[in-house]
């Protein structure tokens, strides 16, 4: 076993990417991994802000033209093997936004995010549950730790 996962024995951590949504699902993912009542740390589960250090990759929003290429660099910027959960409506098919720019299609939205950067997990809601999501990636943990 690397260094990565053995320190994946220890700890996963998850890197949150927000392009272009309301903020909602961001607030919700954001509580369940840092607040005491869901306690991700319990399961070993943390946030980061460094792809270089990140696991996990959870994006919301429906991926606009501008967030489109930060979030390939940072894809990018995370080390193999790494794996990314598609967080709310948004994320999965453009959400409330698919309309108001007439198409999912459009120049302005680029996503879903599976057009964009391969997706592991799909978490639907419009906001995403805590729950949801915090379950999501803690059925990644498995193929990450068998990856190394
Ligand atoms: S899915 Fe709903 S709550 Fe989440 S970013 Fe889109 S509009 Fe906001």
């Amino acid at each position: 076993m690397g260094i990565k996962g053995f320190s994946r024995t220890k700890a996963i951590h998850v890197m949150l990417v927000y392009t272009g949504g309301c903020n909602g699902c961001d607030i919700e993912i954001v509580n369940s991994i840092l607040s005491p009542r869901f306690d991700a740390e319990q399961y070993n589960v943390f946030l980061t802000w460094n792809p270089r250090e990140a696991d996990v990759l959870v994006v919301t929003g429906p991926v606009t033209h501008l967030n489109r290429k930060p979030l390939e660099e940072i894809y990018n910027a995370i080390p193999n093997p790494k794996l990314v959960v598609a967080a709310g409506s948004c994320a999965l098919m453009g959400g409330v936004y698919k309309n108001c720019y007439g198409d999912i299609q459009s120049e302005e939205i680029e996503g879903p995010v599976e057009n964009i950067i391969p997706v592991n997990a799909k978490i639907p809601g419009c906001a995403v549950r805590p729950q949801d999501v915090l379950a999501g990636v803690v059925s990644l943990l498995p193929i990450l730790l068998d990856a190394d």
